[in-house]
């Protein structure tokens, strides 16, 4: 009989553990499953809020109040964002207050992507010395000491060194939003660490919408933008990449074939491996830009973005 109740008693005292952990559980669970759904709300708020900026840019109303007010929204999910990546990447913030100016005379911002290549690019800062024609570039990851020393004489001769990517490998940059921001965060840091400037603009690879990146740029550019940095496409193409051997002739009358009426010019180029045709095109392109009016400026947080829609 004692030994009975003795039992008996360690079967309720069983039960009753067993209860609590299955109440334990049950409130684990349903915490969990509340705060997954309100993690998925926040989700929905910012992806909806991402679509709008990024609407409001391709626009071209960019300078609204309703644009600050998006830009502040973003500001305020520093760290208590939903998505991982934002709270990675602690770098990577630019102090911006978004207040984008149009220039006031007709004006032509050279842009150059993929270098700096060890041939090409001193030809073309020869050329805009010799003009002083100041322009920007838009640099991918050079490790070689002539790469090291171009990046220095790129800020030193008063151009703006801007970011482009570190490796330039489409399907690696564009798998995700984290992926874009480790490759970006890379070619930040080369540049910072070999000239002292930090980039505060940049370029896509492949332009700020692509076949590569299609399903996230909206993403990518949103997250960008929260952390203050600025994007640029261009309105003019000097088509040197299109194809291998693209003559100077061609490249010129490409960069010269836009509407001359056109308040602000952002022409693509490139001085990366390769595109000696490019530097042989550019006095001519120089030349024709200023016989159409055009002075000539580095590109800058403060000017109003040209952004693929
Ligand atoms: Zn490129």
């Amino acid at each position: 009989m004692r030994t009975r109740r003795k039992a008996f008693s360690t079967a309720k005292v069983v039960a009753a553990l067993l209860l609590i952990v299955i109440v334990m559980g049950v409130i684990y669970a349903g915490n969990h499953f509340f705060r997954l759904q309100g993690q998925r709300e926040q989700e929905d708020k910012e992806n909806a809020m991402v679509g709008s900026l990024v609407a409001a840019m391709e626009a071209g109303d960019v300078d609204g109040d309703e644009y600050k007010n998006m830009v502040s929204f973003f500001k305020g999910f520093k760290k208590e964002a939903s998505f991982d990546y934002k709270r990675k990447y602690e770098n990577l913030y630019v102090e911006n207050d978004f207040n984008f100016k149009e220039p006031q005379e007709k004006t032509c911002y050279l842009t150059f992507d993929d270098g700096p290549d060890n041939y090409v690019t001193p030809q073309v800062l020869d050329t805009l010395k010799k003009y002083n024609v100041k322009a920007t570039f838009f640099t991918i990851y050079n490790g070689s000491e002539q790469g090291t020393e171009l990046y220095k004489r790129i800020v030193r001769e008063g151009h703006t060194i801007a970011a482009h990517t570190y490796t330039h490998d489409y399907t690696k940059v564009y798998e995700s939003v984290d992926s874009y921001l480790d490759d970006f965060d890379k070619i930040s840091s080369h540049i910072e660490k070999t000239t002292g400037v930090k980039p505060e603009i940049f370029r896509f690879p492949g332009g700020s919408i692509n076949y590569f990146n299609a399903s996230l740029y909206r993403q990518i550019s949103g997250e960008m933008i929260r952390r203050g940095y600025v994007y640029y496409d261009w309105n003019i193409s000097a088509e040197d990449a299109v194809r291998a051997g693209v003559s100077a002739a061609d490249i010129t009358r490409y960069a010269l074939s836009g509407d001359s009426s056109m308040q602000k010019k952002i022409v693509l180029m490139h001085d990366g491996p390769g595109h000696r045709n490019t530097a042989e095109a550019l006095p001519g392109i120089i030349e024709g830009l200023a016989k159409q009016g055009y002075k000539f400026a580095p590109l800058t947080k403060e000017v109003m973005p040209v952004v693929f829609s």
